[in-house]
């Protein structure tokens, strides 16, 4: 699938429920409304869809939400896609908040799954528990050497918030270090209403990077996984750092994805509201030729990019759904 900018597209994340076990400050307001579940795709629904992106050219799914493992029976959902693996699906990953680890560390390896990332803001447990609001920092880190020792390679994802976490980066690179993580922090997207007010939270993500060169040697590093995140080398504990600045620098340019929620609506970008409807095409006949040419046509509408802003003045989301919706 090429869209009109000539941009192959090979990566389709999947959120599988706007549901979560947390409720982190940047993503939901605490009293999150919740779609009803019968607005849900089943899981042989999201088995099909997902195929028929394979079919088109995707070559790498990765399930996230909401929270992914929260989903029930979500491990029948895995186990069918990662059979795809080799046949046309070269890889099958994961974005999760870990809580659920413990429990799925070897059922996903089992499954094929070989890499995931676990979001975690910060090591130190009470501002962990504030910024998830329902999170327990213990809980996850199980999970999280649950999946290292199922041989599970881990990524870790850091959002950074400021005035929050902005001291625990030089923590979590040692902590990363001696685990074998990789790091990535991110910038706060404006999407959808929370609580708290973004233009607080927002922090630059060159100003990190600035700081923490002060304390690790960092050098730029040619690694790339196909997604938004520039990469530094870290000389003292041999991982990477990872950058995803959609605030600071336009990371539109190479995108490859596209990004379905757990309804079937196809979002082509993840900062615009334009979406396709999957569900009815899906629904219509069990014959995949409409739908087959709902995503073409789909894929054909994918927009240049984002533009988010940081609205000063209003402190509005660019875009009203939340980030569990699409995913992330
Ligand atoms: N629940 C899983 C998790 O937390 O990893 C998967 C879904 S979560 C929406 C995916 C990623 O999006 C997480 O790393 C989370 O920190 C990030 N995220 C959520 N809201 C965000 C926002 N407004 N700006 C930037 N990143 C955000
Ligand atoms: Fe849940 Fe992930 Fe959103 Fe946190 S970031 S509330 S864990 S979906």
């Amino acid at each position: 699938m090429i869209d009109p900018f000539g941009r192959t597209i090979s990566y389709l994340r999947v959120s599988v429920t706007d549901r979560c076990d947390f409720r982190c400050v940047y993503c939901m307001a605490e009293d999150m409304v919740f779609l009803p579940k019968s607005d849900l795709l089943t899981l042989e629904e999201l088995d099909r869809l997902c195929r028929a992106f394979i079919r088109r050219g995707v070559k790498k799914l990765r399930l996230t939400g909401g929270e992914p493992l929260v989903r029930r029976n979500i491990m029948q959902l895995i186990n069918r896609l990662g059979g795809e693996i080799g046949n046309g699906l070269e890889e099958l990953t994961l974005t999760t908040n870990g809580s659920q680890l413990a429990k799925y560390a070897d059922d996903l390896v089992q499954a094929g799954v070989k890499r995931i990332n676990v979001s975690i803001d910060t090591l130190d447990e009470q501002k962990f528990a504030a910024i998830t609001r329902w999170g327990r920092l213990p809980q996850v880190l199980d999970g999280v050497m649950a999946a290292k020792a199922a041989g599970l390679k881990v990524k870790i994802n850091a959002v950074a918030l400021k005035g929050v976490n902005e001291d625990d980066f030089d923590g979590m690179i040692e902590w990363c270090g001696t685990h074998g993580f990789d790091l990535c922090l991110i910038e706060t997207m404006p999407m959808g209403e929370v609580d708290e007010d973004r233009t607080a939270q927002y922090l630059p993500l060159s100003l990190v990077r600035a700081r923490l060169g002060r304390r690790w040697t960092l050098t730029d590093s040619s690694y790339a996984t196909g997604g938004p995140a520039r990469y530094m080398s870290i000389a003292e504990t041999g991982q990477r750092l990872g950058f995803i600045t959609p605030m600071t620098h336009n990371f539109c340019e190479s995108c490859n994805r596209v990004r379905l929620t757990c309804t079937g609506t196809l979002y082509m970008c993840l900062g615009q509201d334009d979406a396709a409807d999957l569900r009815t095409p899906l629904r219509a006949t069990e014959d995949d030729a409409a739908l087959d040419a709902a995503i073409t046509e789909a894929i054909a509408r994918k927009p240049k990019g984002h533009d988010f802003v940081i609205d000063r003045r209003h402190a509005r989301p660019a875009v009203a759904r939340h980030m569990s919706v699409t995913g992330g």
